[in-house]
């Protein structure tokens, strides 16, 4: 399947690349990619047996910033400061230093390139923000000298994320290049999260033709990987009177599922666009699992006089799944959650004189209706540098209900009879 022509960050930075297989995971291509790239010592080569000499300079970093997160939704969000110390230890009388410079990087991978084991299909970086932390050559001593460095991340940029399709990632890439023209580099990965904070719940209504029934559902504006949420459901219009009986619906069984979709536009390289039918195209590739299923065994009543069905239960996502939070990149790289709800009603009949003597007709339907879920980090992990400042909500309670535009996803089909 071919996607339509997608804006793509321009490759602002090239690595050399290995030859990768797809065996591999992506975490350790990028890491591969490090290695290979650096010419000095692979700072995370731990396998090594060899005891290599000692370098003229190390470099080394403190992050002086709390973890990275950003608040609120991309267009929402005021982004998140991130500082700390390069320190470049210096182990000689004197060196020089020429030139010495840190790129932040963002860095997708996909284990589903266009061409097969290319590498530049396979992996894309963006740049994020570049220092220039030294530009003229400097004479260094002994000792070690500090470089303070801070940015204020932008809060659109997608948060780190590892699925199924494609991976984002974030690095700093640290590289002092001395007057002899050896390379001391460090990198290190930056994990970026986002948690957007709870608003009003959000209120749905879904129909069911061609019964008269409605359901009205009221679910958290958002829900996170680890922790329970409630469900409350008013199922309505479950009676229908007539001069002498009364024909209702029962509710028999009730059943709730979170899917995860997770999709990823690969694009291709320069090499490579032709498979793809032109420039600045990609292959649309998507993925669907589950996370969490229940059955709900109790917990509704149904009122026959109201012709109202009353319930509330609480759904979980499954942690040893490993839930994604939603995300979306400009690149087609995105994570969504729904939450499925499935119905079981069975009619019955009964005389108006007495109500409790039913009868069941027979029929039945399964009515199957779903709501968007947004999956979020919990707020409060860390201090948003513009904490004095009111959140900025972007999600405005949905009000009048959303019905409308999602109406038909509301089905109901025909159920084989239950007795
Ligand atoms: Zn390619």
């Amino acid at each position: 399947m071919q996607g339509e022509p997608l804006p793509m960050f321009p490759p602002v930075y090239s690595v050399e690349h290995p030859n990768n297989s797809r065996n591999k995971s992506q975490e350790s291509l990028v890491m591969e990619a490090f290695k290979r790239h650096s010419l000095g010592r692979a700072h995370s080569d731990k396998k090594s047996p060899k005891v290599e000499p000692q370098k003229a300079v190390t470099v080394n970093m403190v992050v002086e910033s709390p973890p990275v997160v950003f608040y609120n939704s991309p267009q929402a969000s005021s982004g998140a400061i991130f500082s700390g110390q390069l320190q470049l230890d210096v182990h000689e009388p004197y060196v020089t230093l020429d030139m010495f410079e840190m790129k932040f990087l963002a860095i997708t991978s996909t284990k589903k390139p266009v061409h097969a084991h290319c590498p530049d299909c396979t992996q894309q970086e963006t740049l994020v923000h570049k220092w220039d932390l030294v530009t003229a050559p400097v004479s260094l001593r002994h000792g070690v000298h500090t470089y303070p460095f801070s940015h204020l991340l932008p809060g659109h940029l997608p948060a780190t994320t590892h699925g199924a399709l494609a991976t984002l990632d974030y690095y700093l890439d640290a590289v002092a290049t001395m007057s002899n023209g050896e390379k001391i580099t460090y990198k290190r990965n930056v994990d970026i999260k986002r948690a957007i904070f709870p608003g009003n719940e959000k209120h749905s209504v879904r129909i069911f033709p061609p019964t008269n029934l409605t359901a009205s559902v009221k679910l958290p504006p958002v829900i996170h990987p680890i922790g329970d949420f409630p469900i409350e459901m008013r199922l309505s219009g479950i009676t229908q009177n007539k001069a002498d009986s009364q024909t209702r619906w029962r509710l028999r069984k009730l059943n709730w599922r979170i899917e995860e979709t997770q999709k990823f536009v690969a694009p291709a390289c320069s090499k490579h666009t032709a498979k793809v039918g032109g420039e600045g195209k990609g292959i649309l590739h998507d993925d669907v699992r589950l996370i969490a299923n229940e059955e709900v065994k109790t917990g509704w009543k149904s009122d026959f006089t109201e012709g109202n069905i009353e319930c509330e239960f609480r759904a979980a996502c499954n942690v040893a799944l490993k839930p994604l939070c939603d995300m979306e990149t400009a690149t087609g790289m995105s994570v969504k959650h729904n939450l499925i709800i499935e119905m079981v009603v069975a009619e019955e009949w009964a005389p108006l004189k007495k109500p409790n003597q039913a009868t069941p007709t027979g029929a039945a339907r399964v009515l199957r209706t779903q709501f968007h879920l947004h999956v979020t980090e919990r707020s409060g992990m860390g201090i948003s540098w513009d904490e004095e400042q009111p959140p900025v909500y972007e999600d405005v309670p949905a009000s009048p209900p959303t019905y409308m535009k999602e109406l038909d996803l509301a089905s109901v089909d025909d159920a084989p009879p239950l007795l």
